[in-house]
């Protein structure tokens, strides 16, 4: 089959591979509906993340499952199923307790930009709906994979509720998911922090009440001035960067909380600053099979539109053209099809 290999940074190319069989007795094999490129594909391509050797790519995945190992009980072939970017066994202690991205057997998805893939830990890994879903919600249950998931996971951490001030720091896909997961939670107030027109636009569609445009300690005074000095009760950290941080940190209220899902990158703390500045934080890889089964739930009823936040849809063939446009910040986030 033709699928996305990155060979080396800034170069990715659709190519001939072997087809994916099933190596374990645990195993799914896949047929994509759709697949897509996440921000984080962006490392390894930049070479801000080492590439040893040719990689395949995607780890955001939804599709039907056409073959199963011995040892798979819960899905089927011809059950269309959606799966999280963390592979578990939903069995182990940091499973049962709701953290499937920590599992004793953790895996992270890859080689899904493809039109088939290996779905390793089926059982604990891939939610069935009850039936094939109509074409026109895939984007919306692609997006439950990953990107929405994220956003999902940054709202929870940051103990968003029905009337809570939010701050949302960081407009990328996983920032514009985190406005929508707060808007379904009961936020009363959501402040998206964003300079880019379209994303401001595409914000305020997913939930955002206010919008930010200034960032550094401009931008912290702007959120005081909102929050009548006091600051917010949840801030959403989704960028990862040493400034991302502490502009979080500075928007949180003494007591209040910060969901962080942007992986760190030369971010540090200091200690005081947290001590006497009373933070709470919860953050990394989203444990996103714990809010699948409710996430594709408001996708089938037309609750939520979150495929909204694909704004560019390209054939695998061009998945080239799709990684430039992500990088140049032409595209939010970019679907494939398969
Ligand atoms: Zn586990």
């Amino acid at each position: 089959m033709l699928a996305t290999v990155l060979h080396k940074p800034g170069d990715i190319r659709c190519e001939e591979v072997a087809d994916p069989k099933i190596l374990r007795p645990t195993d799914a094999i896949i047929k994509l509906s759709a697949s897509c490129i996440c921000g984080s594909d962006l490392w390894p391509y930049r070479g801000l993340q080492p590439v040893d050797g040719p990689q395949h790519m995607g780890h955001e995945y939804c599709g039907i499952v056409v073959e199963v190992g011995a040892e798979v009980r819960n899905v089927r072939p011809g059950q269309f199923v959606v799966g999280s970017f963390c592979l578990s066994d939903n069995t182990c202690p940091h499973c049962r307790f709701g953290f499937q991205s920590s599992c004793e057997q953790r895996e992270f998805m890859s080689g899904a930009q493809a039109p088939y893939a290996r779905v390793p830990l089926a059982d604990g890994t891939l939610v069935a709906t009850s039936e094939v879903p109509p074409a026109e919600l895939i984007p919306d249950l692609l997006a439950v994979s990953d990107v929405l998931g994220t956003g999902w996971y940054a709202a929870d951490a940051a103990e968003v509720r029905e009337g809570s001030t939010v701050v949302v720091v960081g407009d990328g896909a996983v920032g514009l998911m985190g406005v929508l997961a707060a808007r379904e939670m009961g936020a009363g107030r959501i402040i998206a922090m964003s300079r880019h027109a379209s994303r401001q636009k595409l914000a305020r569609e997913f939930g955002a009440t206010d919008i930010v445009a200034e960032r550094g300690e401009e931008g912290i005074a702007r959120i005081k001035e909102l929050t009548k000095g006091i600051g917010a009760d949840s801030v959403l950290e989704c960028v990862g960067t040493g400034e991302s941080f502490d502009q979080a940190l500075a928007c949180s209220r003494p007591g209040g909380t910060i969901g962080y899902v942007g992986v760190p990158h030369g971010v540090s703390f200091d200690g005081q600053k947290l001590f006497f500045g009373q933070k709470r934080m919860l953050g990394g890889p989203a444990p996103v099979r714990r809010f699948l089964p409710d996430l594709m739930e408001r996708v089938l009823q037309g609750r939520i539109k979150p495929g909204k936040v694909f704004d560019l849809k390209l054939p695998l063939a061009e998945v080239a053209e799709g990684y430039r446009a992500m990088d140049e910040r032409r595209a939010i986030k970019v679907m494939l099809e398969v």
